[in-house]
């Protein structure tokens, strides 16, 4: 992950925003003009470099998410392995291998529940926070909106 001096990835505003526009097919002479035109000047050729070092092809599934500590460890490792880094008859190497593996796992698990993520929070949320045993009518939280404020418990004195 040698990246040198690259004027687009020193800056992490204008590197988002470059590479979202890459990924839509803008050319780099017309992303130059544009980011240009927002105040970061870089030449087609800066982009063109930043673009080869910039795109090692997000894996499908969980493109657009910053690269997290999960899918490093699993690439990482797997990086290993293939260039013969680890050795898989090293107990050290071994342990790297399980490392990765539960990587793999979490991430695979992560990207089957992606959907119900936002429920999943809202409920941990309600059961963390809420009054003990007292949840609230599933139809409160289906419109998606998280309830607010804090219990205040009723002074029966
Ligand atoms: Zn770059």
């Amino acid at each position: 992950m040698g990246v040198n001096s690259c004027k687009v990835c020193d800056d992490p505003i204008a590197c988002r925003a470059i590479d979202e526009e890459l990924v839509k097919g803008l050319t780099y002479a017309a992303l130059s003009r544009l980011m240009g035109l927002r105040g970061f000047k870089v030449g087609a050729d800066t982009l063109s470099q930043h673009d080869k070092h910039r795109r090692p092809a997000a894996p499908a599934g969980i493109a657009k998410t910053k690269k997290d500590l999960a899918t490093l460890v699993r690439d990482q490792v797997h990086d290993g392995v293939e260039k013969g880094e680890i050795d898989l008859l090293d107990r050290h190497g071994q342990g790297a291998i399980k490392v990765g593996l539960s990587a793999e796992k979490l991430i695979d698990g992560r990207e089957a529940r992606t959907k119900d993520t936002k429920a999943v929070i809202q409920l941990a949320v309600l059961l963390a926070g809420g009054p003990a045993g007292l949840l609230p009518p599933p139809d409160l939280l289906e419109d998606g909106n998280t309830l607010e404020g804090e219990y205040v418990p009723v002074d029966e004195s």
